[in-house]
């Protein structure tokens, strides 16, 4: 039985582009990277880890954009990201709305499972970054090892405040940024 590589799974909005607070991005040019992002991409490829977006767009089941509209964007961001070294093995996106009871909205475990299956991944061995306390239930549903949380998306004061309190659960760890994120994961991964 094949155990497979270690991943790292990155939310998108808030922890690789800038989280716009009650709007998607719709269009390539909404898109704007956070800094640090692409450096933390490009020190995740050079350990030797596979990145894979996760991420719910939920603006696509409620008419603000469309399928092709998503695809754009996507486009967008693995371009920007590449032109400055880094790169993002594949997207995996939920288009629907909480209402669909679809089994691939985060807080839900279908768009990592969907990735560790056609990567061959070793989920326990993985990492999920992400910005809120549903990403971490989406990462902890489908039994990746670690989540370490951001401070570039929704929850800014999560390290030192009542935000943390939001959590149910504590991140393993609590990150800056992107960039602090996968320093610490690639320290995590040399050490075994
Ligand atoms: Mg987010
Ligand atoms: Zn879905």
């Amino acid at each position: 039985m094949s155990r497979g590589r270690s991943a790292v799974f990155l939310d998108r909005d808030g922890v690789l582009n800038v989280y716009l607070p009650g709007d998607y991005v719709k269009r390539p040019d909404e898109l704007r990277l956070i800094p640090g992002a692409a450096r933390g991409v490009r020190a995740l490829n050079e350990a030797g880890l596979p990145a894979f977006v996760i991420s719910n767009q939920q603006g696509v089941a409620k008419g603000l954009m469309t399928g092709d509209d998503l695809v754009r964007v996507d486009a967008a961001l693995h371009d920007a990201l590449g032109r400055l070294g880094a790169r993002v093995e594949r997207s995996y996106y939920c288009p629907h709305a909480a209402a669909d009871a679809c089994a691939c909205r985060k807080p839900k475990a279908g768009l990592i499972l969907q990735a560790a299956e056609e990567h061959d991944l070793d989920l326990a061995g993985s990492f999920f970054v992400g910005d809120t306390e549903t990403d971490q239930e989406a990462a902890r549903a489908a039994g990746v090892g670690t989540f370490v949380l951001v401070l570039t998306g929704k929850h800014p004061h999560a390290a030192a405040s009542d935000d943390r309190a939001l959590f149910a659960t504590p991140p393993d760890h609590v990150s800056p940024d992107l960039a602090a994120a996968a320093a610490w994961i690639a320290a995590r991964v040399a050490a075994g």
